[in-house]
């Protein structure tokens, strides 16, 4: 028998018994840290020693790249040789190999592109200028979410009975018209390359058998938040007979507004009548203090599939909440503990703060800039989504495939070439009269002389210049093409232009583009499917710069309360728990919907390892409105004991408040008289915000966000500031 120690060892006995369950089906279904995760990973790599299954038989799909990556390099670890036969990735990362292997059958071009969201809503606008749809009664997100989910329903547009009502009617009109503009321009949004690949593997009898004899091995993490149609997919690629690995937890399903399904755990016990459940109640990552508030937190569900989890480490600190004046008060409180922290010798990549949307990281990122820490983003505005990056790849995009209606929408007049509005409307309206691409529009309208003489000129510069691109890449290594592609478009003469900070970031982010593709280029190791620039779109499309970028530094972590899923770090601050924000105003009247919030709170609390902070701000800027806010009902199902309350805020006057801040802060504010947040008065500079506050006595400075001049640095004791 092989050794099988470094497997089985680090496992408690319920772990070993699902790591070692026979090939069949299997669900191993556990609250959060309990090690389903690690489960998995050492799943695959008992399969390989002791069932003798190749790398290649093996696919573990997940939700997020990160998860992903680090889930490959830790079976790799496992098995102490390099799996590059293996399938990790995505449902779509996986679902775009297969649909770039077979293209053909697939119904796509060769060289079909990915839509990113935003290019989905660009894309869609168009059609519905064509077909002269009123963007105010169909807001094209409301559209694009409808797509969306009919996609994720596996349902096409003649799936879908018409005549229920005239709105649903339109709605299937839009779908049929953007799905036809997609065909014709070789692209595929997210939603599509599931659906694809799954009637790809469906409608191919021979291929399907091709893949279900290769993938005997499926292995899913985070499986409680399958949609719809990735569920299908599963289905479809495991078969009756496959060996089905799947880990997960109904309480932590975050994306039911997407589509996921929970039921999903139910409906495999059904479909898979002799699945072997397993259940791990040990918690390996929180102090039993963070393990204790999510529990209690989570018991306020109902309808749960019921599990205990406990752990059998100390009792740790207890959570410290903090209730700020307002938003600012907020970012600098968490900022000040983050400093602690990390003079306490914690490396900064162990430190996390956690938000219900990315609106909340500016504040936060600007108070980790103004003290030098470095910081990383994940979510929100990804590296391939600015501005001047998505312009660079479109040129790139267009010189690759003159088709692609998209990137030349995008780029027709970037730089401004004298392409006006009047000129890309004709083109377009040739466009569809024709029902060509815009590109071949453009020729056309170039013919016939249809434009009148000035635009004629300059459409005819813009494509001898696209032509001309094309011809000086062919050839190319990936980031040559690329740097040929951004100086010869104009691009970085533009932004060179630019004399402000914005232009030199913008610079710096085509450089950091050129450099990204030099990196893809030396890790790339080709699979005959693509080649490299194909990969390196939708590499961009796809991963939206997660892992991108400076990957090596030592950074704090921001991200949304989704994008932590999986993860754990061991200092974690959850900020923001006000009522309207967390749970999210939308969420609060519906039942449902306000468990889904729950959950994705337990989430939170379930990624601290050791200490756990939360904040709340009784004021806050939110879409350009200050509101004031009441702590979030969260707060209140934690229980009392576990919690340090590092300040309660009650009207009081000034000597008393005076004490009890110098409780909280130190001395900085005692003899200020005035709180940070607090709305001041200068008979000067008018009403202001006070920010921050430094020293003592004669020489203590306060610095005010004034109205009208901004922010102000004033001498304590001469500023003659009163309460607004
Ligand atoms: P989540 O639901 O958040 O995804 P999970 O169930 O996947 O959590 P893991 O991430 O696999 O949990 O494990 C949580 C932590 O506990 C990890 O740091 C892991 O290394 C550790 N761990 C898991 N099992 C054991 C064990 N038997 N002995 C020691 N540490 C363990
Ligand atoms: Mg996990």
């Amino acid at each position: 028998m092989e050794d099988v120690s470094d497997i089985l060892d680090p496992l408690n006995e319920a772990q070993r018994e699902a790591v070692a369950a026979p090939p069949g089906r299997t669900l191993v279904l556990a609250g959060a840290g309990s090690g389903k995760t690690r489960v998995l990973v050492h799943r695959a790599a008992w399969l390989n020693r002791v069932e003798g299954a190749s790398p290649f038989t093996l696919m573990a799909v997940t939700f997020t790249n990160k998860a992903a990556a680090e889930m490959r390099g830790r079976i790799e670890t496992l098995l102490g040789f390099s799996a590059a036969g293996m399938w990790t990735g995505t449902f779509h990362g996986l679902s775009h190999r297969l649909l770039r292997r077979h293209w053909r059958e697939a119904g796509l071009t060769e060289s079909f592109q990915i839509l990113d969201s935003d290019d989905q809503k660009r894309l869609l606008r168009r059609v519905m200028r064509l077909l002269e749809i009123d963007e105010a009664r169909f807001p094209p997100r409301q559209v694009q979410g409808y797509i969306n989910s009919r996609k994720d329903d596996g349902q096409r547009p003649d799936d879908l009975g018409e005549g229920a009502d005239p709105h649903t009617d339109r709605m299937i009109r839009i779908y049929r018209a953007y799905q036809e503009a997609c065909e014709r321009t070789g692209q595929v949004d997210f939603a599509e390359l599931l659906l694809r690949s799954f009637e790809l593997l469906r409608d191919n009898a021979s291929l399907r058998n091709h893949y279900r004899e290769q993938f005997r091995h499926v292995l899913v993490d985070e499986f409680q938040d399958t949609n719809g149609i990735q569920y299908a997919w599963l289905r479809m690629l495991a078969g009756p007979e496959a060996d089905l690995f799947v880990v997960g937890d109904d309480d932590q399903s975050i994306y039911g507004w997407r589509g996921a399904r929970v039921e999903n755990i139910r409906r495999l016990t059904d479909d898979y009548p002799d699945v072997r459940v397993f259940r791990l109640e040990q918690n390996y990552r929180s102090t039993a203090t963070i393990l204790k508030a999510a529990n209690a937190l989570i018991d306020n569900n109902s309808g749960r599939m019921g599990k205990n989890l406990w752990t059998d480490g100390e009792d740790g600190e207890a959570i410290m909440l903090y209730a700020a004046f307002n938003d600012l008060d907020e970012a600098r409180f968490v900022v000040d503990r983050l400093r602690e922290a990390i003079a306490d010798g914690h490396a900064r990549s162990e430190l996390a703060i956690l938000y219900r949307s990315n609106a909340q990281s500016r504040l936060f990122e600007e108070a980790l800039l103004t003290h030098g820490i470095p910081y990383r983003v994940y979510g929100g505005l990804r590296f391939f989504e600015r501005a001047e990056i998505k312009d660079a790849l479109a040129y790139t995009r267009l010189v690759s495939n003159p088709q692609d209606d998209a990137s030349f929408e995008r780029v027709v007049n970037t730089p401004p070439r004298g392409i006006g509005g009047k000129t890309v409307d004709l083109i377009r309206e040739q466009s569809r009269a024709r029902r060509a691409s815009l590109w071949d529009a453009a020729e056309q309208c170039l013919q016939e002389r249809l434009l009148p003489g000035r635009a004629h000129n300059a459409v005819t510069q813009f494509l001898a210049l696209i032509q001309a691109l094309g011809e000086q890449v062919t050839d190319q290594p990936l980031a040559e093409a690329i740097d040929l592609v951004i100086k010869g478009s104009g691009l970085r003469e533009l932004f060179a232009r630019d004399r402000d900070d914005r232009g030199e970031s913008r610079l710096e982010n085509l450089d950091e583009l050129v450099s990204a593709a030099r990196g893809f280029e030396q890790d790339w190791e080709g699979d005959g499917e693509m080649d490299t620039l194909t990969a390196f779109l939708a590499h961009a499309a796809l991963e939206g710069g997660e892992g991108q970028a400076q990957d090596w530094q030592d950074c704090v972590q921001l991200m949304t309360l989704h994008s932590a899923k999986g993860l754990e770090f061991p200092w974690v601050c959850l900020a923001g728990l006000e009522e309207g924000l967390f749970p999210h105003r939308m969420s609060a009247e519906d039942p449902d919907r306000l468990e889904e919030e729950r959950r994705l709170c337990y989430v939170g609390i379930t990624r601290a390892r050791r200490r756990l902070l939360m904040t709340w701000a009784e004021k806050r800027r939110l879409h350009g409105e200050e509101r004031w806010c009441a702590p979030s009902r969260f707060i209140s199902e934690l229980p009392d004991d576990l919690i340090h309350h590092v300040r309660t805020r009650v009207s009081v006057s000034r000597p008393a408040m005076a004490i009890r801040r110098g409780l909280a802060e130190s001395h900085e504010m005692a003899d200020s008289g005035f709180h940070l947040g607090q709305r001041v008065m200068h008979p000067k500079f008018g009403e202001g915000v006070v920010l921050q506050y430094e020293g003592q006595g004669p020489s203590a400075r306060i610095q005010v966000n004034f109205d009208t001049v901004g922010a102000k640095w004033l001498v304590a004791s001469y500023a003659k500031l009163q309460g607004a």
